[in-house]
């Protein structure tokens, strides 16, 4: 069984020809309402790629997230650890995505922003009982901390994708086990740029001296590094016409614990998490374009 610890969204996906000047009106091609947060789709990528997940969270009462914990039951992701609060509203992202797949977003957190240390430890017995626990950022970094703490102390495994992009103490980054970040995120965390291999090998080696050992960065088409007990290794992704890359990286975690579940070695993990991001990757959507493991060629 995972836990994951994060957010849920409702991505309002406002398609217009181009991005609006300031103070101006143009009319929209249209309007989609769609389940999001990294939290919620890393629940749902590893739900559909095999794995017993719980959620931990916090929605509004309101229709927003009345929506998305009705999006998890359909899911089969048990949901009883996500809280309604009675007084903030659900988190929001209002995504503008312009002709040219240009996109602009802003996030509202709201009721991601109330998901409290105490949140968790109501359903300590949940940590107990898993083997893994995912967190993002998307939530009170007081809130991951705590979270990876309990799950150290009950031994169950972390893995923290770092995401969105920003500097963390050393005391966080020591209660990770696995530390998934994309390109941007490992800059931020190593204080270096990251663009290709070479660069994200160097950050790897940096992010280690914080007592993180096991360090995966993603490079989009260019795959994936990864640092483990046995070395450095690039794993490239494999080659697809990508039609949008939203959840992407999500998809990506997903197929990866749900591997590491499993007990599959590390570089299958990461094979198995490129299969389904690359998959996600032709696919327009966010937890729209996640796939279901039947769906991969060789399994
Ligand atoms: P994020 O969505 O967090 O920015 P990335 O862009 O690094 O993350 O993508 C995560 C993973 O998804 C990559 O390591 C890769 O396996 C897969 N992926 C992303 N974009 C592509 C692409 N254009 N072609 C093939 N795989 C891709």
């Amino acid at each position: 069984e995972v836990v994951v610890v994060g957010s849920l969204n409702m991505d309002l996906v406002v398609r217009t020809p181009r991005h609006p000047q300031p103070g101006e009106t143009l009319t929209g091609h249209g309007l989609a309402t769609t389940a999001g947060g990294k939290g919620a789709n890393q629940a749902v990528a590893l739900a559909r790629l095999g794995a017993s997940t719980a959620m931990i969270g916090c929605v509004g009462d309101d229709a927003h997230g009345h929506a998305l914990l009705a999006g998890l039951d359909q899911e089969g992701i048990q949901r009883q650890g996500v809280r309604v609060s009675p007084t903030a509203e659900t988190g929001v992202a209002m995504i503008q995505v312009d002709d040219a797949s240009q996109n602009r977003i802003v996030v509202i957190p709201g009721s991601n922003a109330e998901l409290a240390p105490a949140d968790v430890g109501r359903w300590d017995a949940l940590l107990g009982r898993a083997k893994l626990l995912v967190c993002q950022l998307e939530v009170p970094l007081e809130t991951v901390r705590y979270a990876l703490g309990r799950a150290r102390a009950r031994g169950c495994t972390t893995l923290l994708n770092a995401a969105p992009a920003m500097t963390l103490p050393q005391d966080v980054l020591a209660l990770v086990d696995w530390l998934v970040v994309n390109e941007s995120e490992a800059a931020v965390l190593s204080g270096h740029p990251v663009g290709h291999p070479d660069e994200a090998a160097q950050a790897i080696q940096r992010l280690r001296q914080s007592g993180c050992r096991q360090i995966l960065v993603t490079l989009g088409a260019q795959g994936v590094v990864a640092a483990d007990d046995d070395g450095l290794h690039h794993h490239p992704a494999p080659r697809v016409a990508a039609v949008d890359t939203t959840a992407a990286g999500d998809t990506f975690v997903g197929g990866f614990a749900a591997a590491l579940l499993r007990d599959e070695t590390v570089a299958t993990a990461i094979r198995d998490g490129q299969a389904a991001a690359a998959l996600a990757v032709t696919r327009a959507g966010a937890q729209a374009s996640i796939p279901r493991r039947d769906e991969f060629a060789d399994h």
